[in-house]
């Protein structure tokens, strides 16, 4: 049967890295075995799910280039089968009601703690009589159902990343509730196991690739599959990322949605290869650059760690500048355009295109991040500079004035400038002041740009002359 992924995201927060992570290893498998990867969205949690975050999870798996094949398909318009599922369960004994009031299991847990017992229900209701059911209807209890888990049940299954897992029925928690409160003969809202084996099931799901933590749910969702008569599919169990200080990463480590990295200035080729990088080996472990598809083509779990796998930025950043350093200079002007408009710089993407392309192609050997662009060249947008204090130590220097205002002599405002234009004024300021042509150039960098370091200063000031600035600021330093 032909392999069927799924990446089953709750659209309870933006997509997150783990999460995208999920769906790189599952996309991955899809491909390299000619199969479907199918996109459902887990939204039963209707208060805490929201359109604008299933928004974002689309948006960053198409961003990742993380296509899918089917959905994105809606649990929220599909419950229905679930209380199909659950009355069936119901029907042949599997399940029950349960009357249990939050107070009686508040109790039951207390208890169970006294003894130094793991919190568990002690399935309770699990043989109630009609009396007693009708009992406590007419108290106006609202009964959840639950599903029979036997203590004595051992699952095993053959993980594809974990090898052979075992789980004790007896370490599940005791009857799992599947519907939540509802009065009656009623079935409430069906939860996150139930309505994940239903699907599963309905969607010819043939592997399940999650992180690992989800194990308990798997040995839960086995007995589910069994009881409703699917076919088990293969699990293979993702090791966690992890922060720096080996804790599974958290929202407290600082940035770990797909939309901030985006808005950091990672480019999502990086980013994707990254994440495939997190937790999985390519046979030749010396290869640390290559796309999904080329990734896809060599793709096993054989090659995925158990370990959790620690979150280096530093390699993240080195992936994206070689990236970046790779991208043709009109492909690399595209992506930082926006950039500069979200930094409120003013310019016309389209006259100023040639422009553009040579600021780009100027700075873009020193980015590491999409959005280092926004500093970069922020002196070449504006139309004055403000020196800064290194800049107006060299500006105080002996000679410095005399070279700008040389240089202002020689500047024709109207003309073109190239760099031999230049160069050949240098040549001519330094043949007219006597200066070394080291205090010259320092000089000018500081008067220009407002800086004492900074990119290539012959180019930067074709630049900055194209843009019609370099007089007026020569000019600005000279007035003050
Ligand atoms: N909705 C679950 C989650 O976001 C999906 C787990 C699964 O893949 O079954 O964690």
């Amino acid at each position: 049967m032909s392999v069927r992924v799924r990446l089953a995201p709750s659209p309870t927060g933006n997509l997150h890295i783990g999460t995208a992570r999920t769906a790189v290893f599952n996309w991955l498998f899809a491909r390299n075995r000619g199969g479907q990867f199918i996109l459902r969205i887990e939204d039963t949690d209707l208060e805490r799910s929201r359109p604008e975050f299933t928004q974002n999870i689309l948006d960053g798996l198409k961003w990742l280039g993380l296509n899918w094949d089917e959905g994105p398909f809606f649990q929220s318009k599909r419950i229905d089968l679930y209380r199909d599922a659950i009355q069936k369960l119901l029907d042949a004994g599997l399940a029950y009601r349960c009357y249990c009031t939050p107070e009686e299991l508040d109790e039951m847990r207390s208890a169970q703690k006294a003894k130094n017992q793991a919190p568990r229900y002690d399935n309770r209701h699990r043989h109630l009589t009609a009396d007693q059911r009708a009992a406590f209807e007419a108290q106006g209890r609202q009964p959840v159902i639950r599903f029979k888990i036997d203590d004595d049940r051992e699952i095993r299954w053959k993980d594809r990343v974990r090898d052979s897992v075992v789980w004790k029925g007896s370490d599940l928690g005791g009857d799992m509730v599947i519907a939540r409160a509802a009065t009656g003969t009623e079935v409430g809202q069906p939860l996150y196991n139930l309505a994940v084996v239903v699907d599963d099931i309905d969607m010819n799901i043939t592997h399940v690739i999650r992180g690992e933590d989800h194990i308990a749910n798997t040995a839960k969702q086995i007995l589910l599959y069994e009881a409703l008569g699917g076919t088990v599919p293969e699990f293979a169990h993702t090791p966690l990322i992890l922060n720096p200080d080996g804790r599974k990463l958290s929202k407290r480590d600082g940035v770990t949605s797909i939309s901030e990295f985006q808005k950091l200035g990672y480019t999502a080729e990086a980013l994707a290869n990254y994440m495939t990088l997190l937790g999985w080996t390519p046979p030749d472990s010396t290869q640390e650059i290559f796309t999904l598809e080329e990734a896809a083509k060599q793709f096993s779990f054989d090659r995925v760690n158990k370990a959790g796998a620690k979150f280096d930025w530093d390699k993240l950043d080195w992936l994206n500048s070689q990236y970046i350093h790779n991208l043709p200079v009109a492909e690399l002007t595209d992506r930082l355009i926006p950039y500069w408009q979200e930094a409120g710089y003013e310019f016309d993407p389209e006259g100023e295109r040639p422009w553009l392309e040579q600021l780009t192609a100027l700075i873009g050997p020193s980015l590491t991040r999409l959005k280092d662009a926004v500093d970069m060249a922020s002196g070449f947008f504006a139309p004055t500079v403000t020196p800064d204090e290194e800049a107006e130590r060299q500006l105080e220097q002996e000679g410095a004035i005399a070279v700008l205002e040389a240089v202002r002599d020689q500047l024709e405002p109207d003309e073109p400038l190239d760099t031999d234009g230049v160069k050949a004024i240098v040549k001519t300021v330094t043949k007219e002041t006597k200066l070394k042509k080291g205090l010259i150039m320092r000089s000018l960098r500081a008067a220009l740009t407002g800086a004492v370091h900074g990119p290539d200063l012959v180019e930067s000031w074709v630049l900055l002359h194209q843009r019609g600035v370099d007089l007026t600021r020569l000019q600005q330093i000279l007035d003050r």
